[in-house]
């Protein structure tokens, strides 16, 4: 298991890259610490794929540095890399059984017959395979297929690291929920560095201690999940995690209160040192954190009902405050005037963006 450092790592698959636009990675630093349990969360098209396969030495960046517990591997091969990588499609030998599939990674590690046998044995009830292991893979399912390339990336308990990319996509949906569970329980007992890639923020937000959140080539921001929620770094992950997503209104700023069309809005802490010039201001406010003013109770900004849409146990009301439509969340029970509807803002909880990025205050 390795402590994998990520130093000034860029890419562009076209060559002679010119603008920003060229490149798939931008500019990218990170730790990702032995034995975590990492999420890399972003949309489809912003770079984890290119990313795990550069972790792998599948490709080689154009710029920045790749270090395993300290050692620039940035020149050395896959194969010499000792890195499991599980992807999206299974990779897997068809004419093989179940059983040498999964003992294919182990055989040329020159382990005790004994042990292949036990490892192999020990990943396959964990995954369900138990009873298919002397069947061919060829006529399995795609579940199966997929499972049996699982089982193919755990198998070997020494890796630096295992990297998977979105593993999970051609699964049914009643066995993804069993299989996360599985992984966290074998990364629990091997305590192996693990990368797991999604662009779906629920799994992403159950598997992992630590959550990455990718953006056009870019890191926006590592936190917990909890972290992602109260303190989003970018109005991208802001509107990304949740649902609803995290509001967004473009305002202007001055010392501690936000003006969003002709409405001021409280702040919590002041904002004196914004970037200046042209930088693009938003608040962000969670629809959590907005209320429905009750009657006669002042501080509200004036909104217009658009609708309410009842999830379950709350409901969510959605409005137009100067021209934009904001989500607010209220409960089951509780009064949404059609007329005269005011919105509370609770000033603890908005957050100042620049060009999208979270902006501390004083
Ligand atoms: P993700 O895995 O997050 O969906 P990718 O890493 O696959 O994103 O892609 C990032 C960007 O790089 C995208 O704009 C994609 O079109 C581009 N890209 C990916 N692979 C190649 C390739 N082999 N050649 C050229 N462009 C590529
Ligand atoms: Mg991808």
């Amino acid at each position: 298991m390795a402590r994998i450092d990520l130093q000034g790592l860029a890419h562009a698959y076209k060559p002679n890259p010119k603008s920003e636009q060229d490149f798939a990675l931008k500019h990218l630093d990170h730790v990702w610490q032995d034995g975590g349990a990492y999420a890399l969360l972003g949309p489809s098209g912003c770079g984890k794929t290119t990313l795990l396969n550069i972790i792998s030495g599948l490709i080689t960046p154009t710029e920045g540095r790749i270090l395993f517990d300290g050692e620039d591997v940035t020149a050395l091969p896959t194969q010499q890399r000792n890195i499991a990588q599980v992807f999206q499609f299974p990779v897997i030998y068809d004419t093989m059984t179940v059983y040498e599939n999964l003992a294919f990674p182990l055989k040329n590690r020159k382990l005790p017959r004994a042990e292949i046998d036990a490892r192999v044995r020990e990943i396959a009830e964990m995954l369900e395979l138990g009873d298919s292991l002397n069947r061919k893979a060829r006529g399995l399912t795609a579940d199966a297929k997929q499972k049996i390339s699982l089982g193919r990336g755990l198998v070997r308990a020494d890796t630096a690291a295992i990297l998977f990319d979105e593993p999970l996509t051609v699964i049914d949906p009643h066995l993804k929920w069993l299989l996360r569970s599985q992984l966290k329980h074998l990364h629990r007992r091997f305590d192996f560095t693990m990368i797991y890639v999604t662009h779906d923020q629920t799994e992403a937000l159950t598997f992992a201690d630590k959550v990455v959140v990718m953006y056009e080539g870019e890191v926006v921001q590592v936190g917990t999940p909890e972290e992602l929620f109260e303190r989003p770094a970018h109005t991208f992950v802001g509107y990304f995690i949740g649902s609803p997503g995290m509001n967004i209104l473009p305002a202007t700023v001055e010392g501690n209160r936000a003006r969003v069309g002709n409405h001021e809005i409280a702040l919590q802490h002041s904002y004196r040192s914004l970037p200046s010039g042209t930088a693009k201001l938003e608040i962000g406010i969670r629809p959590e954190f907005l209320r429905i003013a009750r009657g006669g109770e002042a501080g509200g900004v004036p909104a217009a009902l658009q609708s309410v849409e009842d999830i379950g146990r709350y409901r969510i009301a959605r409005a137009r405050v100067a021209d934009r439509e904001v989500a607010v969340m209220c409960g089951e029970q509780e009064e949404v005037p059609a007329d005269g509807l005011h919105i509370v803002f609770d000033p603890r909880r908005v957050n100042v963006y620049a060009d999208g990025h979270r902006v501390e205050g004083e």
